[in-house]
């Protein structure tokens, strides 16, 4: 087991922890001389409980069981279920590796609304969440809940472009929010030197090349029309509106409802509702990409698999008790 302070791969066993009537494997490095041990780094990190109890109660979590209810049916008190959500939702960043170069990516941005707290009108209430999903993959690529204001926008638009980046060919669909398109153009748009400009071609600030970025706007019948956003690069090629239109949302907003409790109940046991609900977001959009298989994919396919990240779904137990999915072996 590399060291999980320097990563040196010279490590050697050195006794045994107990915790929760299991042993866990100590280790000692030998490049910087510091000790950890087999859950050092993972959610399970400095958890005394048996990780067969937690696999359990965030198995239950992440198919819509509310916090007390999963409490009751292992024995545990709720507030360890949301300590357990904590260490669980903290690991994210282990889980989500940037977008692969080669692959063309379609992004689609969305908004979601659900009531919490207080009765307030959705203009003042923290019950958003946006989120962005690759098309093609269904890999679940952020969400963020809160006040739906400018701050939300930028936070959500920019790790989804931080994630999307390194891709050569990004098309980015949105709906009629033009605070996506606003907040993205700060960060993906180029100005053009004159050498790179076609003669015919009168725009100097463009999209970066390879970037498209168009909104579907509601029309007055209903009928939504699409528009495009600023200008492309001269050497982008510009999908057909029926490409923009495609839109898997909301398959994806309903199974939010039905699998984040948080997105049904108007009462909940957080203390701060919208810091449970990005929590309870993290949790599902791990759970979404890496471990439960897709129907919209291959026979027992993870949009992570969909992604070429990896060659096979994770099971909770090892989200749970891996440091990232760099260290699993196929
Ligand atoms: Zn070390």
């Amino acid at each position: 087991m590399n060291c999980v302070y320097c990563e040196s791969e010279l490590t050697v066993r050195n006794g045994k922890n107990r915790a929760g009537g299991k042993s866990v494997q100590r280790y000692l490095c030998k490049e910087c001389g510091r000790r950890f041990n087999e859950r050092s780094g993972t959610p399970m990190a400095k958890l005394k409980t048996p990780v067969a109890t937690i696999t359990l109660a965030m198995k239950a979590r992440s198919e819509g069981l509310g916090l007390r209810a999963t409490g009751r049916i292992l024995g545990v008190a709720a507030n360890s279920v949301v300590n357990w959500e904590k260490h669980l939702s903290a690991a994210i960043s282990n889980w989500s590796p940037p977008a692969p170069a080669e692959k063309e990516i379609t992004i689609e941005g969305d908004e979601v609304y659900t009531r919490i707290g207080e009765n307030l009108p959705p203009r003042r209430s923290e019950g958003w969440t946006i989120h962005f999903i690759e098309r093609e993959t269904r890999y679940w690529i952020e969400a963020q809940a809160g006040l739906k204001n400018a701050q939300l926008f930028k936070n959500g638009v920019t790790s989804a472009w931080n994630w999307a980046r390194s891709s050569e060919s990004i098309r980015w669909f949105t709906d009629g929010e033009r605070r996506y398109g606003k907040e993205l153009w700060k960060l993906a748009s180029v100005r053009l030197k004159s050498s790179e400009m076609p003669l015919t071609y009168q725009y100097r600030k463009v999209w970066r090349e390879g970037v498209e970025v168009a909104i579907k706007v509601k029309g007055s019948q209903g009928k939504p029309h699409i528009e495009w956003l600023k200008q492309e690069h001269p050497f982008t090629p510009i999908s057909p509106k029926s490409d923009v239109h495609a839109n898997h949302n909301e398959a994806q907003n309903s199974s939010l409802r039905r699998r984040a409790s948080g997105y049904r109940r108007r009462q909940n046991l957080y203390a701060k509702a919208v810091e449970g609900l990005n929590r309870a977001l993290n949790m599902q959009r791990m759970i979404h990409n890496w471990v439960r298989p897709h129907w919209g994919l291959g026979k027992m396919e993870t949009p992570a698999m969909a992604m070429g990240y990896i060659n096979r779904p994770i099971t909770m137990l090892e989200l749970l008790s891996t440091r990232s999915f760099k260290c699993v072996t196929p």
